[in-house]
């Protein structure tokens, strides 16, 4: 499906869009997916920094520092606190957060990473390559969504 892709915050005041195919999408099982996410891991939906815009409202952004130990900064609503997106500190990139997405089931993601500390019950269940943390390489998850994407159904 062709971009434009839409999304924001549960109360709505916060709007976004980016117009091109994401370079990756993923599944993170890092402590502070599972927080941010208040659940058992986030979706990272990644695209570049230019074709990321807020299209309504103003995001607060707080400074963390990741599982990696490399700082990024959150963009979330101040109204309501949903995070949108976060900015990494290397790399022209957003990593949108795909339940914030108006259709989620636009991407599937095509990894797992920061296994190590996925919530114990979690299954893997659908095959997909695992990392114990991120790829040294991160271009190691776009070549990835290169191969899934071709022959695994997404338009
Ligand atoms: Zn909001
Ligand atoms: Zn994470």
């Amino acid at each position: 499906m062709p971009g434009p892709y839409v999304g924001g915050c549960v109360c709505g005041a916060l709007r976004y869009e980016f117009i091109t195919e994401p370079t990756t999408v993923y599944i993170c099982h890092c402590t502070e997916c599972q927080k941010v996410s208040s659940s058992a891991f986030g979706m990272s939906v990644r695209v570049s920094a230019d074709d990321f815009n807020i299209t309504q409202g103003e995001s607060k952004s707080v400074e963390t520092v990741a599982d990696s130990g490399r700082t990024k900064n959150g963009l979330f609503c101040p109204e309501c606190g949903t995070r949108i997106c976060s900015k990494p500190a290397v790399g022209d990139l957003v990593i949108v957060k795909a339940g914030t997405l108006d259709n989620p089931n636009w991407f599937k993601p095509i990894a797992h990473i920061w296994t190590r500390s996925a919530q114990s019950w979690f299954p893997f269940a659908d095959g997909l390559p695992k990392f114990e943390q991120a790829p040294e390489n991160i271009d190691e998850l776009s070549r990835l969504w290169i191969t899934y994407a071709t022959g695994a159904g997404q338009s």
